[in-house]
């Protein structure tokens, strides 16, 4: 068969790291970036005598992520023990939630591009549960010996888990895009996939299109980039259409992605598979999420992306404008407040300009090292010299006449380069104010005129092209500041009266 006449399936189980002070289960402060081994204690040590304790932070921020994207919520959950043995798992088991999770179903909405005369039209993708865990520490492997920072050990983790509902590596790579811009709304996560806040396994199966059963499925593990989310997605595809081509079965395996040869290969399989002995985890009562903390948590949630896209298209903004100012939830509150502070709704598309255009430009070179994915601009935001209040200004004095578009473009690098200064003050101090006094600049362009009485000449016998010689000269002489519309207008008047002194 063609890869046509099979149907991709999908399910993508993704680990978010909670940003909370302290880890999942017990007081140890935990911040990523610290010295190796600096940030343990006993219990996360695993030494005899501790006991687990619930960090309610991390409780409250899986439990707004779960009420984001429309969980049920049953009064009880359960910890469970999950045992294995590995360096990085000092205590032998890792808790997690097992058969009782704390979070039902839910969906993530992706972009439907099945629709294209509707951007912003989605999918639901519906969820099969989110569950609370902790991190386990983390191995380098150094060629002859092997490195083991703790600091990780036990921080706290949720697992997302999907329904087999994706269809493609485009739409699992939407997916984990969207679910990153909510927690990152949420503010419980960096979700960041290089440094391993966001992390993805994708189950993947084929089946004969028209076919109802699920086939059957492996997982690649691992995934810590978009790029090598459909890489890997796409490699597995290919490989299982191969083995069904060949007549083969696929078998059930764990596969990891080497990006180097773009293929997938077993780890190993179902019948090697980890038997983890799950049980109760018997040092803690279950987790009990009452009707009040839900409604406390539900309250606090904010607009969420696709809420705040669909705004924005209608203030008159595009689709696409829409998704690249809602991003980063920093991006679209400077958005909005730059916008309120100019006091006219129908700017909105020439705030969008100047946000996403010249700001974002000016906010890469002043931060060119140490970008990930090109996905932090929240971060450069946070240090941005230009406050929404002065790009409004800045924007006021462009529609008001006062300076050019791109004198102002001029204006805004030098507050970047000179924080503190406001838009009027370097309007002022460096002279970008745009002439516009029509008296003054029919005044230059007769001079101008009258200075070139060849040009004139060429102009009046009807060579249109010289008309942008003499606005080329007035720029020149009023130093860029004349209002190139008022210029304009000047010449034509100009122009008109010479014409008419002419006639016989
Ligand atoms: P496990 O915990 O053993 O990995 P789960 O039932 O929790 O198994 O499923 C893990 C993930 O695998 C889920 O995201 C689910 O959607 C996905 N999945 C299950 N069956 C298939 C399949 N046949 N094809 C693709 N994905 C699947
Ligand atoms: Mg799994």
């Amino acid at each position: 068969m063609a890869r046509a006449d099979y149907e991709v399936v999908i399910g993508l189980e993704v680990h978010c790291q909670l940003a909370t002070a302290t880890k999942m289960f017990s007081g140890c402060a935990y911040s990523i970036g610290d010295e190796p081994n600096t940030q343990i204690d006993a219990y996360t040590l695993g030494l005899p005598g501790t006991l687990p304790v619930p960090n309610r932070a991390a409780v409250e921020h899986a439990l707004r992520l779960a009420l984001a994207v429309g969980c049920e919520i049953p009064p009880l959950s359960r910890w469970a023990r999950k045992h294995y043995f590995y360096p990085d798992l000092p205590k032998g088991y890792q808790i997690t939630q097992a058969d009782q999770p704390y979070a039902l179903g839910g969906a993530i909405e992706i972009p439907d591009h099945d629709q294209p005369d509707d951007p912003l039209a989605t999918r639901r993708v519906p969820l099969l549960r989110i569950h609370m865990e902790e991190d386990a520490g983390k191995n380098t492997h150094a060629g002859e010996y092997s490195l083991i920072d703790y600091n990780r050990a036990g921080a706290p983790l949720v697992e997302i888990v999907s329904l087999p509902a994706l269809r493609s590596a485009a739409e699992a790579a939407d997916y984990v895009r969207e679910l990153r811009t909510i927690v990152r709304y949420l503010g419980i996560s960096a979700a960041n996939m290089e440094q391993g806040t966001l992390r993805c396994d994708a189950n993947v199966s084929l089946r004969p299109v028209g076919a109802t059963a699920l086939g059957t499925r492996c997982e690649i593990k691992n995934l810590n980039s978009f790029k090598f989310i459909e890489a890997a997605i796409n490699a597995e595809i290919r490989r299982q259409v191969d083995l069904l081509d060949a007549g083969e079965a696929v078998i059930q395996s764990t596969m990891s992605y080497d990006p180097g040869r773009d293929q997938t290969k077993v780890m190993r399989t179902k019948e090697a598979a980890a038997d983890y002995r799950y049980f109760p985890e018997p040092d803690m009562p279950p987790l009990s999420i009452d009707a009040a903390w839900i409604a406390a948590a539900k309250a606090s949630l904010p607009a969420l992306p696709w809420a705040r896209r669909r705004a924005l298209v209608q203030l008159g903004l595009s689709a696409y404008d829409a998704g690249v100012l809602t991003a980063d939830h920093e991006l679209a509150d400077y958005f909005d407040a730059a916008l309120a502070a100019c006091n006219d709704p129908s700017l909105a598309k020439v705030v969008c300009n100047w946000v996403t255009g010249e700001l974002l430009k000016l906010l890469k070179t002043d931060h060119a090292e140490g970008l990930d994915d090109g996905d932090n601009t929240g971060g450069r935001l946070a240090g941005c010299p230009v406050s929404p209040a002065a790009l409004a200004e800045l924007i006021g004095h462009v529609e008001a006449g006062t300076i050019s578009g791109r004198a102002a473009k001029q204006v805004l690098a030098k507050i970047f380069a000179e924080p503190g200064q406001s838009p009027a003050q370097i309007i002022e101090r460096d002279g970008y104010r745009q002439v516009s006094d029509q008296a003054a600049i029919t005044q230059m362009v007769r001079e101008i005129v009258n200075a070139h009485p060849q040009q004139l000449e060429q102009l009046l016998a009807g060579k249109a092209k010289v008309r942008g010689f003499f606005v080329g000269q007035v720029m020149r002489v009023s130093k860029g500041q004349a209002n190139p519309q008022v210029v304009q207008q000047a010449l034509e008047a100009v122009l008109e009266q010479l014409a008419k002194t002419q006639e016989p």
